[in-house]
């Protein structure tokens, strides 16, 4: 038998899990440890509550999760409540899955201004994140500044754009539902550093902003490269640049405009005792490739700045840490004998939900190369026992499964969910 613990329980979390039970059938025994009470990780708190579609693929985690050789160990920090000096006497292999849930700041003056938030903060507000619950944004406008060229940027500004009903069926948390309704912001302004052929945004995401109700999307035409250059761009990029392109013939309607500012970097942020401007930069593209600014500069009114400009993994006591890339020192996932990475934790922010499957069974072939089939270690016995001694509330996947039905029938009128956004609450709903 071989004793596996799973840090995290995110994709890359239960793809490794179910890798490892693919690799080892009976003779593997799987703890996936998380901080928080409900499992899933970014699927619950990171993509976006009006895409549903993407979020049901923690559906199929389910088959894992309720395998009699795995389960859900929720309510447990690793770093705090267990140590992984611990884990790794316990355990054969002990995988960390943490994601990368703390923002990369921007690095600017004035970035430390009430006013100006992260993404993980922001994102995790209005998808009911416990750290983020009483994050109270900054929504009286007119002005909001979104920093970034990828799809957390687009899904930031269509949630600040979206009206009450068009987050009809999505499980976006009421306390962002009532604070959005109302709102003053009237011109949402994405900066990018480089320009449209330069973007990491897909077309799904920015056909999107072309259907919204209250918003016009604008691209200023004189960003745009010549038509003909579009041909030698990989399908997807080029299908993402047709929108930009049509978004290019729109003309301001009120009351809400998406601006796409390209080729303009955030030098500071102004305001006395908060955000009221962004000094942004114009750049232009060297040969190779990079945004270098040109000292034409001009200002942005915003009484919001959300910076959608990356990530970093948090260090935990005892593991080897790239401190220049943010994630766990690795390579190929293997840290030390023992320990491995997977997901952002491993590779950096990047990558869609499927992009972590690979990891998963990357690392159980690695478990079966480094450890013994049959092992001496306590594993989940072992565990059980250290938590119990100093009184930790373990939450089982069965408990959470009494919080997820709690969840739903306390849902809005065509919502399929309301979550609860406090560690307390989540804890009282088990049942
Ligand atoms: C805003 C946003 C929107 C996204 N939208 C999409 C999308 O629409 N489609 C798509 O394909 N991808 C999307 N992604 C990407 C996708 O969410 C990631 O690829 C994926 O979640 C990464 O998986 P992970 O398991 O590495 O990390 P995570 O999903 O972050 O999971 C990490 C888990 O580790 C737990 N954890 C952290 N530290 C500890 C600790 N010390 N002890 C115990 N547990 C711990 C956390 O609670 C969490 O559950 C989005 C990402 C973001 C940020």
């Amino acid at each position: 038998m071989r004793h596996v613990a799973v840090i995290g329980s995110g994709p890359a979390g239960y793809y490794t899990a179910e890798a490892c039970q693919k690799a080892f059938g009976e003779a593997v025994r799987v703890d996936i440890i998380d901080r928080l009470p409900v499992p899933y990780g970014l699927i619950r708190t990171g993509v976006a509550p009006d895409h549903q579609s993407i979020k049901a693929v923690s559906k199929r985690y389910e088959a894992t999760a309720l395998s009699d050789n795995v389960r859900f160990v929720g309510n447990v920090t690793v770093g705090q409540d267990v140590s992984i000096a611990e884990l790794l006497g316990l355990y054969d292999a002990v995988v960390l899955a943490t994601g990368a849930p703390h923002d990369r700041p921007l690095g600017i003056p004035g970035d430390d201004l009430p006013g100006v938030v992260g993404s993980a903060a922001f994102v995790g507000w209005y998808n009911g994140h416990p750290d983020f619950a009483a994050l109270a944004p900054a929504l009286d406008g007119p002005g909001a500044v979104i920093v970034g060229a990828g799809n957390v940027a687009l899904d930031v500004a269509r949630i600040l754009a979206k009206t009450e009903d068009e987050f009809a069926g999505s499980d976006i948390v009421g306390h962002a539902l009532a604070a959005l309704k109302p709102h003053g912001i009237r011109d949402i302004t994405i900066l990018a550093r480089r320009g449209p052929h330069e973007i990491a945004m897909t077309p799904k995401e920015l056909g999107e902003l072309g259907h919204l109700r209250r918003a016009t999307p604008l691209v200023d035409p004189a960003d745009l490269p010549p038509a003909d250059a579009d041909a030698a761009l990989e399908p997807g990029l080029r299908k993402s640049v047709s929108h930009l392109r049509a978004f290019a013939g729109n003309t301001p309607a009120a009351p809400l405009s998406i601006h796409f500012d390209f080729f303009a970097m955030p030098v500071a942020i102004e305001g006395d005792g908060k955000v009221e401007r962004v000094i942004v930069e114009r750049t232009r593209l060297d040969e190779s490739g990079r945004a270098t600014g040109t000292g034409e500069t001009y200002a942005v009114p915003a009484g919001l700045v959300v910076s959608c400009i990356g990530y970093r993994t948090p260090p935990i006591e005892g593991v080897p840490y790239d401190a220049k890339q943010g994630r766990f020192a690795n390579a190929e996932g293997r840290i030390a004998p023992g320990l491995y990475a997977v997901g952002w934790a491993r590779r950096g922010p990047t990558g869609t939900i499927g992009t972590n499957r690979p990891d998963g069974f990357l690392i159980a072939d690695q478990i079966a190369a480094d450890t013994p089939a049959d092992s001496a270690k306590q594993g989940r016995a072992g565990l059980d026992a250290l938590l119990a001694a100093r009184g930790t509330d373990i939450v089982t996947f069965r408990d959470w499964q009494g919080i997820e039905r709690a969840e739903i029938a306390n849902a809005r009128t065509g919502a399929p969910r309301e979550k609860f956004t406090s560690l307390d609450a989540m804890l009282a709903a088990r049942e």
